[in-house]
């Protein structure tokens, strides 16, 4: 699970994929699989595998993911209305990528927070 994933790729842009946002943490683009209207993904540049894995030093960087997730919010128009924020971790959780990232989900309404 400390294995890079295709995201690792995207960041350093091996893989084009058009950036919303990257700075020196993080970096965002859209899902390939939108699952809403809106579906963004904020990962920080540091392969991470799951949540299980930070540390106190990622402090910043989790904090960062935050604060872009609210500027992207803003740039897609969906602050007012509303949106999700969600992290997946390991099998139970549905995390596909091993690589941790923050869903934005948003520009409609999103219902129950969980259907299971
Ligand atoms: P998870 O289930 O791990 O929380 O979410 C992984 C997300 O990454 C999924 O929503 C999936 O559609 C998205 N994803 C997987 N591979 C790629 C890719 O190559 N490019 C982009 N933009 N998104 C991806």
């Amino acid at each position: 699970m400390s294995e890079e994933t295709i995201f690792s790729k995207i960041i350093r842009q091996e893989i084009p994929t058009p950036l919303l946002y990257q700075d020196e943490l993080v970096t965002a683009f859209r899902d390939v699989a939108p699952r809403v209207d809106s579906h963004i993904l904020i990962v920080p540049n540091k392969h991470i595998a799951t949540i299980n894995d930070v540390t106190s030093e990622d402090e910043l960087t989790l904090g960062r993911m935050i604060t872009v997730a609210k500027k992207l919010a803003k740039e897609e128009g969906i602050d007012e209305k509303g949106y999700r924020l969600i992290i997946n971790c390991n099998n139970d959780g549905g995390q596909e990528v091993y690589h941790i990232h923050m869903h934005l989900l948003g520009g409609q309404p999103l219902g129950a927070m969980l259907s299971l």
